[in-house]
Formats: C-alpha cells, sequence, structure tokens
C-alpha cells in the first residue's frame, strides 16, 4: 500500500476541530505528512481518546492556520457558527473537510488518481460501494470512503490509473475549495437537514457544489426521478461536463440479490454510467451486478432456514425506507417497531395487502399495532426481536410466506445501540432458527446460506465493517 510522504506537508499548519470519525483520522493523517496540527474537540472523551497529538483551543490563540479541518457534524453557518469557525472566517481562514485535503494531498503527490464523488439524499451508500466493487472487478485499483467506510484521510495513495469512490455528505460538500471531481453523481434530494442549510434551496445548492469546477472531460450524473434533480440537470446542461441523466423507470443492466427495486435500479444505473466512463465493459459491468454482495442492514439477505428467506433492513429507519423494502416482496411476515416517526406508518396502507402477518417491537408498537388493525392486518405485539424472529418463521410456515422482513419504519434508540446492533440481533437470531427443530420439519443446514443467493461481505473488505455514518446525506 502507497503512503503519503512524511514531508509532504511540512510547511502547513491546521487546526482539527471534531475528533471524531473523521477528524481522528484527519489530524493523525496530517501530521503523519509532516503537517503541524493542533486537534481539538469540546468534549474532554474525545480529546483523552486524541493520544500524541498536540491539543489546545484554537480559538484560545492567534488563528494563524493555512485551514480549519472542522468535523461535518459541526456547523460553520446555520443553525449557529462553532467558535473555530466563526474566528476562521474572521481570519480569512479556509474551513475545509478531509475529502479536500485528501484531493490536496494526491495531487501534491503527483498522482492523477481520478476521483468520483456521490451524493443525494437515498442511496448513497450503495452506489458508492456497487461502484467500488464494479471497479474492483475490472481490476481497476479503487478506494471507497469518506462518509461511508474508512475516513477520507485514512484512505492510502493511489496511483494515476486508481480511483477514489467518495460518498459525499451535504455537509462536506459546503467545505471543499480545489476538489475537482472526475465522475460526480447526485441521485436524487428530498427534503433533510434543513436546519443546517435554511431551506430546500440551500440544501439543493449545498448538494449541487459537487459538480463545480467541473471541465468538458468530466462527467456529471444525476438522477432525474424528482422535480429538484430536474432543475439541476437543467443548470447542468449550461455547465462543461458531460451530462448523463439516469432514472430508476428506464431498462438497465439485469441486477443480482442485493439490488432489488426501482431504487437500486437508480443506483444501479449511476454506478454503470461512472464505470463506463472509467473504460468499464459492459460485461464486466454485468457480471459486477450480478455479484454485488450488498451492505450491511439494507434489504439484506441473513438467513435461508426451510426455505424461508430472512431479510435484513433494518437501515429502513422511517416509513420511506421501509416502503422501499415491503414493494419488493409479495407476500411477506414483517418485523417492525421501535421510536416511531412523524405520521408512523401511516403511509405504507397501499402495501398492507402484501403482509401476511406483523409482529411488532419497541416503544411505539401499540401505535403501530393500531394502524395496522384498522386496515384489517393481523399483528401481534410481541416486545422484542427475540420473541418476534421465531414467531414470525412460526408465521412464515404457517402462511407459506417466503420472506421474513425486518424493516421497522422506526429508530432504534429505545431497544439498540444503533440500526447496526439491531441488525446484527435480527441475522443472529434468525441463523440460530436452524439449529432448533423448525415446527414444520426437521432441522435444516440452511445456516449457511448458499453463496450464490446469499450477499457476502468479503468481497468489499474496505467496507465490509458496519459503515461509519455522520448523521449527514
Ligand atoms: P444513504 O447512504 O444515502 O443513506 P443507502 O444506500 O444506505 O443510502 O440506502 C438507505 C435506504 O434508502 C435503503 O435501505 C433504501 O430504503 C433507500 N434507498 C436506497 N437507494 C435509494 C434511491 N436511489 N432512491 C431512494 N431511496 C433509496
Amino acid at each position: 500500500m502507497n503512503t503519503f510522504s512524511p514531508t509532504l506537508f511540512a510547511t502547513k499548519r491546521y487546526a482539527v476541530v471534531g475528533l471524531g470519525n473523521n477528524g481522528l483520522p484527519a489530524a493523525r493523517g496530517l501530521r503523519a505528512m509532516g503537517a503541524q496540527v493542533v486537534a481539538w474537540d469540546d468534549n474532554p472523551a474525545a480529546r483523552e481518546a486524541a493520544n500524541g497529538l498536540e491539543l489546545a483551543d484554537p480559538t484560545q490563540a492567534p488563528f494563524d492556520y493555512d485551514a480549519l479541518i472542522l468535523s461535518p457534524g459541526i456547523p460553520h453557518c446555520l443553525p449557529k457558527p462553532h467558535p473555530a469557525a466563526a474566528r476562521a472566517i474572521a481570519a480569512g481562514v479556509p474551513i475545509l473537510c478531509d475529502v479536500e485535503l485528501l484531493f490536496q494531498a494526491v495531487r501534491a503527490s503527483g498522482s492523477r488518481a481520478r476521483f468520483v464523488g456521490i451524493t443525494g439524499t437515498n442511496g448513497k451508500s450503495t452506489t458508492t460501494a456497487l461502484l467500488h466493487h464494479i471497479l474492483d472487478r475490472a481490476g481497476i485499483p479503487a478506494e471507497a470512503g469518506a462518509n461511508l467506510g474508512p475516513a477520507a484521510l485514512s484512505l492510502p495513495l493511489l496511483p494515476h490509473h486508481g480511483v477514489y469512490v467518495l460518498e459525499m455528505s451535504s455537509y462536506m460538500l459546503e467545505r471543499l475549495a480545489d476538489m475537482r471531481f472526475d465522475a460526480a453523481v447526485m441521485l436524487n434530494l428530498s427534503a433533510d437537514h434543513i436546519d443546517r442549510h435554511g431551506d430546500m434551496a440551500g440544501y439543493a445548492m449545498a448538494k449541487r457544489a459537487i459538480f463545480d469546477r467541473q471541465r468538458p472531460q468530466h462527467l456529471a450524473v444525476i438522477g432525474v426521478d424528482g422535480p429538484d434533480c430536474r432543475d439541476i440537470a437543467a443548470w447542468l446542461d449550461t455547465r462543461p461536463a458531460r451530462v448523463i441523466r439516469i432514472s430508476g423507470a428506464t431498462p438497465s443492466l439485469p441486477r443480482g440479490p442485493a439490488l432489488p427495486g426501482e431504487h437500486n435500479a437508480q443506483n444501479a444505473a449511476a454506478a454503470t454510467a461512472v464505470a463506463r466512463h472509467f473504460g468499464v465493459s459492459d460485461d464486466t459491468i454485468a457480471s459486477a451486478l450480478q455479484t454485488y454482495p450488498g451492505l450491511p442492514h439494507r434489504q439484506q439477505l441473513v438467513a435461508t432456514v426451510d426455505g424461508v428467506n430472512f431479510i435484513n433492513d433494518s437501515k429502513a429507519t422511517n416509513a420511506d425506507a421501509a416502503e422501499r423494502a415491503l414493494v419488493c416482496y409479495d407476500r411477506l411476515i414483517w418485523i417492525a417497531g421501535g421510536m416511531a416517526k412523524q405520521g408512523g406508518i401511516d403511509p405504507l396502507a397501499p402495501l398492507f395487502p402484501r403482509i401476511a402477518h406483523a409482529f411488532l417491537i419497541g416503544r411505539d408498537a401499540a401505535d403501530l399495532a393500531a394502524t395496522l388493525a384498522r386496515h384489517g392486518v393481523p399483528s401481534d405485539t410481541v416486545g422484542t426481536l427475540e420473541a418476534a424472529v421465531p414467531a414470525a418463521f412460526a408465521a412464515a410456515t404457517r402462511h407459506n410466506a417466503p420472506i421474513v422482513l425486518l424493516s421497522p419504519a422506526c429508530a432504534s434508540w429505545d431497544q439498540f445501540t444503533g440500526y447496526d446492533q439491531r441488525g446484527d440481533s435480527f441475522a443472529e437470531l434468525a441463523r440460530a432458527l436452524s439449529a432448533t427443530p423448525s415446527p414444520s420439519t426437521t432441522p435444516s443446514l440452511a445456516a449457511t446460506p448458499s453463496p450464490s443467493t446469499t450477499p457476502s461481505l468479503s468481497a468489499t473488505p474496505s467496507l465490509s465493517a458496519t459503515p461509519r455514518r455522520t448523521g449527514a446525506t
């Protein structure tokens, strides 16, 4: 693995504020490149984890830095600028994100490695992981990271023909200076994070920055399934980069079991457009779309027991996301519940006829049960996943339903540390079922699902861990 020169940034001085998943690797990475780094976090526990770094509150001394690297979760404008951001603005010091520093470091190292930026309200992680998988299959050295997986400044230096595939949140996009994406993707746009961006127009402007500084040889991929993105597509037509419009409704290359539904057709279309731009053949793309293993917790097949497929869609923390999963199966047993979002599961009513039986868990189970009862869907409020999974398996056998779907439409914080722990627990409970006698047949060996149907995580090693999120889209 190539590393950056230890003297690359020897003349630079940076303040890094926010020592979390992005900030800590940023501070360490910049120091390893020879920069002088002053690191800070308002939280003493985070400062303690930063051993070996020079810790000082940069607002307590002259603000003489080349840049302030501010964690994506810390605002520099709305709702209120962090004091370090206010100092930087007053001193005319640029506020940058770690991705910008990666770009600068790669170019300063003389590498012409290409950069892909992927943004949108939904589907970023899937498209990032999928494109990485396609490039990997094509034999192109590729690294994926930023808002998903490894932080930008923990990625290695890639050679000229290498490709960085970077998931970009709107917060990161506001903090770029020179970054020029060889291929930039905007999948879709719906109201989100309005507190940070003021209004929808502000959010759209922040996202649109992914196309800034592109030249005619570069590629701009834009999803046109919603009105806001169609406006951006029209704007892109006035810009130099080559524009490709994509839609989930357009027929694409056939996709494998880890990419169900129209939303994944959009993700696949975006990844395909970028891969073709880098010269990957349609044959290679088509086979990679079949072998893509999927990301954990997003409609992930985690076990097949006596012909019943257990699908972990724990990432669906709201009704909108659960809808995308429910629509993929004609007849299923549904496990849902937790901390419901505004509007509950009412918007899912058109899909209720697909649900043979529901098992409800968590704080707001009773509310969900009431909604289901109004629509004649049989349900049991069982409280916990431990109770729900075996009950769902028995119901699947009884109703001859081939799918048990955990797509909770609710946040997980009432019972779990996050959606990932909830999904892991579901997978474990489902796999354990094959170790106990099933309701109708003898124990099966299906606990180790067959490689042809089961997404394995080994194919995309750098993304195999639970994706790291900043909470930003
Ligand atoms: P993100 O990284 O943007 O949060 P993910 O790829 O992790 O997106 O997908 C999260 C959820 O969003 C999925 O479980 C699915 O329900 C939904 N989703 C995925 N791709 C799309 C898309 N292109 N359009 C709309 N919704 C999508």
